[in-house]
């Protein structure tokens, strides 16, 4: 929407969405576009970005907050979530004006806050939790609003106390919503782990959480529907973790969306190892990244730091048959079969047996004693698999 030259402000819309399942992108800062180019994404090589130079101070383009919420209709709130460009924010980064309205013919009756935060070395949305507890509160309401559920829950595993009692407090006259403790049991975050523990409700093989009438969204999110609403603030900032043993000082940030990752590692002062990898996200799902000028997105939950892996970390072997991924998986799949038949592009019988269910926790990885690279090869047919699947449901 802008062109080279151009002089925006914080919050000012600068790329439109390109279709349904689409969100617009803010600019975060006032300042002057220097240009409008391919520059490096964390997810998939370079991407058109808009290049920002920022002002000394930020002036903020904001849309007008609803403040009378009561007597606001329902599509005003979703399309305030759309054109606020609101996503998933726990890492998924799917668009939420999607999410929060159910297919023709399904409802919600259950909205859970996922505050479950499961990945070791991520702490900001625990954080977030303690110091914006009151605005995610408030976002669940909205999001109950919108979706006409009778009930919400706020999931927390039970290792976050500070963060329960903060939001058991804050929720005691909420006769609709219940902090629902946890057990600490990765992947306890993972959107059907948690259903299943908050509700008892199994998301059926291939589908989708509405299916069993819940709708599921990041505590961060709630955060940013609430700052959407009542403030009239687009998403374009966000609590970044930013940790790991060789980081000086580990911290959580508040972050704006675009600013490169080696900007963060300055904020806490550098690495006391040069030679380390890094991952934008946690140890088990996060994506390794090679340079430093990759930008915080708005489902970027981490970034972290680690010490040079062990070559033999990398060297797989074979199979040894033990069934330990099998006995892991938190979604009932084979793994090993699994990643042999991905290997073999045999899509049938790697579909068979679960690839196409693969939530990418890492856990079948990480108990493997031939180490394995078990999410990788399932990963190699997952997107064909799913293709396929999609076509079969549209009966082509
Ligand atoms: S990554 Fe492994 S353990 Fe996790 S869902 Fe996929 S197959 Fe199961
Ligand atoms: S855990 Fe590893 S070695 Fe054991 S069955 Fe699974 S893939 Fe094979």
């Amino acid at each position: 929407m802008v062109e080279k030259g151009a002089v925006v402000k914080a919050g000012q819309m600068v790329g439109e969405p390109s279709g349904f399942v689409s969100a617009p992108v803010h600019s975060p800062v006032s300042g002057t576009v220097k240009a409008v180019a391919d520059r490096p994404h964390c997810l998939s090589g370079d991407q058109p970005a808009v290049v920002i130079e920022p002002a000394e101070t930020d002036e903020w383009e904001l849309m007008e907050p609803i403040t009378d919420l009561d007597r606001t209709p329902v599509e005003k709130l979703v399309e305030r979530i759309r054109d606020a460009g609101l996503v998933g924010m726990g890492g998924a980064a799917f668009p939420t004006h999607v999410k929060v309205v159910p297919p023709k013919g399904h409802a919600f009756d259950t909205v859970i806050l996922n505050g479950a935060e499961c990945e070791p070395f991520l702490t900001c949305d625990h954080q977030l939790m303690l110091a914006k507890g009151e605005e995610i509160v408030k976002g669940l309401k909205i999001l109950l609003k919108i979706t006409g559920a009778q009930r919400g829950f706020i999931g927390i595993e039970a290792n976050k106390p500070d963060a329960i009692k903060h939001l058991e407090e804050l929720t005691r006259h909420a006769a609709q919503i219940n902090v629902a403790v946890c057990r600490v049991k990765y992947p306890q975050g993972a959107e059907k782990q948690l259903i299943k523990a908050v509700t008892g409700r199994e998301v059926p093989v291939g589908g989708l959480p509405f299916q069993v009438k819940v709708l599921v969204q990041n505590v961060g999110t709630a955060y940013a529907v609430w700052d959407a609403v009542a403030n009239g603030r687009p998403l374009v900032e966000r609590a970044v973790t930013v940790t790991g043993p060789i980081v000086k000082e580990p911290k959580n940030l508040w972050v704006k969306v675009g600013t490169p990752v080696g900007e963060l590692l300055e904020r806490c002062g550098g690495l006391t190892d040069d030679a380390a990898r890094f991952i934008l996200g946690g140890p088990m799902m996060g994506l390794a990244q090679h340079r430093f000028d990759v930008p915080v997105t708005k489902g970027t939950s981490g970034v972290l730091f680690l010490p040079p892996p062990r070559p033999e970390d990398f060297i797989a072997g074979p199979c040894i048959r033990c069934a330990r991924c099998v006995d892991t998986c938190p979604m009932k799949l084979v793994p090993c079969e699994a990643a042999t038949f991905s290997e073999a592009g045999k899509l049938d019988k790697a579909e068979a047996n679960g690839a196409g269910d693969c939530i990418e926790c890492g856990s079948c990885a990480y108990v493997c004693p031939a180490r394995r690279h078990l999410v990788q090869s399932i990963k190699v047919s997952k997107p064909a698999i799913l293709k396929r699947r999609a076509e079969r449901a549209r009966g082509a």
